[in-house]
């Protein structure tokens, strides 16, 4: 059995290499090198402190690879355990962070609702005037995107799959009616500009570029690419190694530890266009959007007073959906999709690899329930939106 993965990102080589572990015979096909997507771009985060119970399952199975990474991939990702901190000015807020703290402890997450001023013992920097409730989980933490990206590719290499870089995908082939009409049948393969690929299934794996992707295969998917921006600040106070990646809900603002006491900070405070070009964004920052994310960050965290510097940053591309939720399934008779992470695709990759694998090997996703990640929960209205948005 032969599989075209379209995108060489942390999704598309978890789900090859799991592919290949399973005996398939797998391509990746990638337009640019691997990792130019969103993937290099991120900050690593993994946690399990979501709202909704699909995501937690996703997050509880990835993390069993998180935790083993080095044993089984041979490689030290730098993964920091230092929990993730969300922190909440308003009652409503409050309350829906202890729903979901219920919900993740009936999944075996160890996270608990804090009192503001308890939650400055994993963060001492917080202004705990400014919150009525916290939410903290040991278990989460963060690692070096780059670093599990080449792991994945080497493993997968060593697997047997066959990495093609500098190869995009132009077209996506399905069988016709035979009336010499665009066929609108099972997707028999691709085509590059080196070539036809002919393929059992083929896995959208494309990140922002996932619409783009489907419309090549006449599928119309609700993927877009949002632009967000990230700073490396060097505080008026250090921000201690062990603090969590602490996330003020209210505002959107979040910062997380570097090394030698400066801070990866970051927000969604004016960023959002859904119908940007994924190949022709901004991949700077703008002075205005990290002026203003680092005085609201100040507002609520002792260490980003007046004498904190913004040492360099970037802005990346989130692959969003309406609800805030990926599509993984197996969208029509041999096209898989697994595009549409919405900012936490690095940490999910794992689990996703073996589920793209299960949905082409046995027919059916066994790892996880991922009924709730159909697309066709946008026409039936059953889609359940993601609270905990970082
Ligand atoms: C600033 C920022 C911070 C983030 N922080 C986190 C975080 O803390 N934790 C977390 O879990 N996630 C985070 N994310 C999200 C995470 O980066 C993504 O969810 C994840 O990288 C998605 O991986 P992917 O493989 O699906 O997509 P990508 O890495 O974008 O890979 C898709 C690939 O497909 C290729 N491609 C596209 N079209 C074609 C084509 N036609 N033919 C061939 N190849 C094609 C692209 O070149 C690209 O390399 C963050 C993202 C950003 C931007």
């Amino acid at each position: 059995m032969r599989t075209v993965v379209i995108g060489g990102g942390i999704v598309g080589l978890s789900s090859a290499y799991a592919l290949a572990q399973r005996g398939v015979d797998v391509v990746v096909c990638e337009k640019g090198s691997i990792g130019s997507g969103s993937t290099e771009r991120a900050a690593g985060g993994i946690r399990a402190q979501f709202s909704t119970p699909t995501n937690v399952d996703l997050s509880v199975a990835s993390m069993a690879v998180w935790n083993t990474f080095e044993e089984r991939f041979g490689t030290d990702i730098d993964y920091r355990k230092t929990g993730y901190l969300f922190l909440a000015r308003a009652p409503e807020t409050a309350s829906a962070l202890e729903q979901a703290v219920e919900m993740q402890n009936e999944r075996g997450v160890p996270s608990e609702i804090l009192d503001p001023e308890v939650a400055r013992e994993h963060c001492p920097g917080i202004d705990p005037e400014k919150f009525v409730a916290a939410t903290y989980s040991p278990t989460d933490g963060f690692a070096d995107p780059h670093l599990a990206l080449q792991a994945y590719a080497r493993a997968a290499a060593d697997a047997g799959v066959d990495v093609r870089t500098k190869t995009p995908v132009t077209d996506v082939l399905r069988d016709g009616d035979g009336s010499g009409s665009r066929g609108e049948g099972r997707v028999t393969g691709v085509e590059t500009p080196d070539g036809r690929l002919e393929a059992d299934y083929v896995v959208n794996a494309a990140g922002p570029w996932a619409r783009r992707v489907a419309e090549l295969a006449e599928v119309s998917l609700p993927i877009a690419p949002k632009r967000r921006q990230m700073v490396v600040v060097d505080p008026e106070e250090p921000v201690p190694e062990t603090d969590p990646l602490t996330i003020d809900l209210e505002t959107g603002t979040y910062f997380r530890p570097e090394r030698d006491g400066e801070a990866l900070v970051g927000g969604h405070l004016t960023d959002s266009d859904p119908d940007r070009d994924p190949d022709g964004y901004d991949r700077g920052i703008e002075f205005d959007w990290a002026a203003d994310v680092l005085e609201t960050a100040s507002e609520w965290a002792t260490y980003f007073g007046p004498e904190s510097r913004i040492k360099r940053g970037w802005a990346g591309l989130y692959a969003v959906t309406p609800d805030d939720n990926a599509i993984l399934e197996e969208t029509v008779p041999g096209l898989v999709t697994a595009a549409g992470f919405s900012g936490h695709g690095f940490q999910h990759a794992p689990a996703t690899g073996r589920i793209v694998a299960e949905l082409i090997v046995d027919g059916e996703a066994s790892l996880v329930d991922i009924e709730a990640l159909s697309s066709d929960r946008f026409e039936t209205g059953v889609e359940r939106v993601e609270q905990n948005v970082v």
